[in-house]
This record gives structure tokens, C-alpha cells and sequence, in this order.
């Protein structure tokens, strides 16, 4: 049903289309060090027979795939963890302690997303989680240095988007693997000032002042570029780091004017209209249609993540 695209990336990267809702939404990576490799997110569970086939296609044994990491336990990064596992014997799992549980026995965390997409939008966009043997998972811890036959990789704790948000560092691409945390910028959303980023800020574990920090803390890297999930290598990430700081504190200010009556019908009007006018400035030339096609659903979690934090804020 879906196609496998890739493109070849430098550094031995690998980014491959997830095919999350359409075209250009959502990658995952594979990096390649002296024959051995890591996935960096999964895709959902459609992407596997895609990832499966690539592997294929560049006649690598699923004995030669070490580590699978997905950056956080979101479905559009980690759905796809438990088909993978099955299909890669030697592959261990590395994910953060706040996202373990959820691998090893999904079911909450599937009873949690057809809560918030409901069980029609589940059905159609995700597949059945697999649970992951338990002996196959490694938690990391923030520091922790994994060794992909040579290729040391930095694992860094990034909050803020989830609690269960990890970052990844690879010192040989001077590269962070940074899932959904430095923010979401589609490449035909650009411009001569370059990509257009935004925070997408999904419910339900949203925490601005220490997604702020985890920002300053991936900087700290001083990082020469970030490989985004949603999508593709990004050069440069500093000049983007001030605008995703900036963004983070107007959506807190939006949400913060609100008196409780239709919050959240007012709350994606006024993120959607702060980003309309952002990307008009920005000078990007896009189509109506394909700007809704690729922000509509993110502009949907902005405003539903919002509406849970705000909850939290009133009732602590
Ligand atoms: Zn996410």
C-alpha cells in the first residue's frame, strides 16, 4: 500500500519516510557504523514493512540491526517498536524509564491514544501495539553512551514535549536526533529566511518551562545540525532555537488570556491565527491546501495539549 522512500543522507544516515498521514509528515532514521545499526524512531507500525524492505534493498541482515531507539513513546515515533523487535532478533530497545512500561505492556498507552484520537482515527493511522520482551529493553539514563561498533552515541533526558522525550547525540555528524522536541518544520514549508519550525505541544505531559530548558540543554551541544522527525536534516539549528523559545512563550501567554468558556475551539483559533500570520511574514509560498495538509493536524495537538496543561495548572 505504501512505498518505501529514502533518502541518503551524509554521515551514514539513512532517512526514510513513515508515511504518518501522508507524504512529508514523519521519518525515521537508520545510521550505519561499521556494518552494525541503529533505527532512530520507528514510524508507526505501516512503517516497518517499509523499514524491512530497505533493509533488504541494501542487503542488511536483521542480525545487523543493534539498537532500536525511539525518542519518545508517541505513536508516530515509537508505534512501530514492537513489529520491529519481532522482526530484529539482535535489536534491544533503548527508551526513556518514563516510556519503558509502555513498550513492554502497551495497553494503556493504546487505551490512552484512541482517548485522544478516538477509535476511528486509531484504526485508520495505527496498527495493534506489540509488547516487547522485557530482557530486550535497555532504559536510559540521561549521559548514557551506547557503542554502535565504533559510533558513540550520547543519550540525552530532553522534557518538555513528554516526560518520556530522549535526544540523541552523534558526535560524528555533529548531529542531534532531536524526535519532537526542537520542534516540527516540513521542508516545503520554507522560504529565502529558510525552513519555518514550530513546537507542536501534544497532550498530555506538556511542560513549557522545562521544554524551554531541554531547548538550551541540546544547544549546549552546540549542535551543527538536528536530524527532526517531522522532517529531514535541518542546518543551523541555533538561528531556529530563539523563534521555537518565542513561539513556547506566546502559546502560554494565549492560553493564559482564556476564561474557561469554549477554551479549546479559542485556543487552536488563536494558535492557528498566531501561525498564519507567523508564515506569512516568514514569506513562505504554500498553498492553502497543502499549509492545512501539513500543520492542520499539529495546529489540533497544540491546542488539545494547551487545554490538558492549562487543566493541570488549575487543579495543582
Ligand atoms: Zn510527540
Amino acid at each position: 500500500m505504501f512505498q518505501l522512500k529514502y533518502k541518503e543522507l551524509p554521515y551514514g544516515i539513512t532517512c526514510i519516510e513513515s508515511w504518518y498521514q501522508s507524504e512529508g509528515i514523519a521519518c525515521c532514521y537508520l545510521l550505519e557504523s561499521n556494518g552494525q545499526f541503529a533505527l532512530i524512531d520507528t514510524g508507526t507500525a505501516r512503517t516497518t514493512p517499509l523499514i524491512m524492505a530497505l533493509l533488504e534493498e541494501h542487503s542488511i541482515s536483521k542480525e545487523q540491526v543493534q539498537y532500536i531507539i525511539p525518542t519518545h513513546v508517541h505513536l508516530d515515533h515509537a508505534g512501530g517498536a514492537g513489529q520491529l523487535m519481532a522482526e530484529l532478533p539482535q535489536a534491544q530497545l533503548v527508551i526513556h524509564p518514563f516510556g519503558a512500561r509502555h513498550m513492554i505492556d502497551p495497553s494503556k498507552l493504546q487505551a490512552g491514544v484512541i482517548t485522544v484520537y478516538g477509535e476511528e482515527a486509531f484504526n485508520q493511522q495505527f496498527d495493534e501495539l506489540l509488547p516487547i520482551p522485557e530482557e530486550r529493553v535497555i532504559e536510559m539514563e540521561d549521559g548514557m553512551l551506547l557503542n554502535l561498533n565504533g559510533r558513540t552515541l550520547y543519550l540525552i533526558d530532553t522534557p518538555g514535549h513528554a516526560r518520556h522525550h530522549l535526544t540523541v547525540w552523534d558526535e560524528q555528524s555533529k548531529g542531534l536526533f532531536t524526535g519532537d522536541v526542537f520542534g516540527n518544520g516540513y521542508p516545503e514549508l520554507h522560504s529565502s529566511n529558510g525552513r519555518y519550525l514550530m513546537p507542536v505541544t501534544s497532550p498530555v505531559q506538556l511542560d513549557p518551562p522545562v521544554w524551554h530548558q531541554s531547548i538550551d540543554k541540546l544547544l549546549s551541544f552546540h549542535p551543527e545540525r538536528v536530524f527532526l522527525t517531522h522532517y529531514g536534516m535541518l542546518e543551523n539549528p541555533k538561528e531556529h532555537a530563539e523563534q521555537l523559545h518565542r513561539d513556547l512563550d506566546a502559546y502560554v501567554d494565549i492560553a493564559l488570556s482564556l476564561n474557561s468558556e469554549n477554551r479549546y475551539e479559542n485556543l487552536l483559533e488563536q494558535i492557528t491565527n498566531y501561525h498564519l500570520k507567523n508564515i506569512q511574514k516568514h514569506g513562505c509560498d504554500i498553498s492553502k491546501q497543502d499549509l492545512d495538509r501539513l500543520i492542520a493536524p499539529d495546529l489540533v495537538l497544540c491546542a488539545q495539549g494547551l487545554e490538558v496543561w492549562l487543566h493541570k495548572q488549575e487543579k495543582a
